[in-house]
């Protein structure tokens, strides 16, 4: 069974991006879930998985210096071009980015590179279908590469499991966190808001949707704050040939919702089905 990769992104941060992603869980049937936006995954506090299994990520290495085999030449320190080796020699973990010439370059194999922990990931089950998700060790910078081991693993769980969907929430912005959770992925949904910088972020993100990905749509949120910059934003969209699929109003009860750790979605069903919930769904859901 082939399956099929729904995408939830935004131009940037704060957008309602991970509240929709939690919103789509429920109505899509046997689907597995991603939270791939690793630098701040908070998907889990709405859709609450128990966790099954925890397990280290290791996305970057670094040096270090075998004392007793060290013969304090300080090539090493002569030719880190991170300025990470002192003439001691000792190496500052911080500045280190485990590029390896210290290693190939010591004349005494003292300096082995070390994987070291970059991140952890946790597979668990919610009430809608599995989840994965990660968490970033602070001032780690290797999230890419945890976003695309957090996608794998829901995708070989939902191969196994022959479930037709992976629901993932991507990471807002344009960098390499986004790129790596839509490459390939059939269906792209960009979550935005009727500003002026929503639709600047709007036009980038589309660009690296059409370059990365199948279809795009997409998603005005609190598109009644400002009508005029919500038709500015549809007229873009169907320029790019990303049809805008729902637009949501503004409403204290979403808020409310979230606050109080619920699915808008369910608890404020009639208030999605009056915004196009329903066509919404069928249309992502199409082969
Ligand atoms: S290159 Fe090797 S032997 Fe020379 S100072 Fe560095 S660790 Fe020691
Ligand atoms: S691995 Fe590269 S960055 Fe790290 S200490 Fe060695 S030379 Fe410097």
């Amino acid at each position: 069974m082939k399956v099929k990769e729904i995408v939830v992104i935004s131009g940037k941060g704060g957008t309602g991006k991970t509240t929709f992603t939690a919103s789509l869980a429920p109505f899509l049937k046997d689907v597995v879930i991603a939270d791939c936006d690793v630098d701040a995954p908070d998907l889990h506090i709405l859709l609450n998985p128990r966790i099954e299994e925890e397990s280290i990520f290791s996305g970057s290495a670094k040096a270090r210096i075998d004392e007793d085999l060290c013969t304090r030449c300080n090539l090493c320190a002569e030719h880190c071009r991170f300025g990470a080796i002192d003439k001691t020699p000792r190496i500052n973990p911080m500045k280190c980015e485990g590029c390896g010439v210290c290693e190939y370059i010591c004349p005494a194999d003292a300096i082995t590179l070390k994987d070291v922990t970059t991140g952890k990931v946790y597979k668990g089950i919610t009430e809608y279908g599995p989840m994965v998700h990660a968490r970033l060790v602070p001032g780690e910078e290797t999230s890419g590469k945890l976003v695309s081991r957090v996608r794998n693993e829901a995708k070989k769980r939902a191969e196994s499991e022959e479930k037709p969907y992976v629901l993932i929430d991507g990471s807002p912005g344009i960098g390499c966190n986004v790129i790596s959770s839509i490459t390939g992925a059939s269906t792209v949904v960009i979550v935005t808001e009727p500003t002026l910088s929503g639709l600047h972020d709007l036009k980038r993100v589309l660009e690296v949707a059409a370059r990365f990905s199948g279809k795009a749509y997409v998603v005005i949120n609190k598109y009644d704050l400002s009508r005029e910059m919500s038709e500015k934003i549809e007229i873009e969209a169907e320029k790019s040939g990303a049809p805008v699929l729902m637009k949501l109003p503004f409403d204290k009860k979403i808020v409310q919702a979230v606050t109080g750790k619920k699915i808008p979605s369910l608890a404020e069903e009639e208030l999605f089905l009056s915004a196009g919930w329903k066509n919404l769904l069928k249309t992502l859901t199409a082969e």
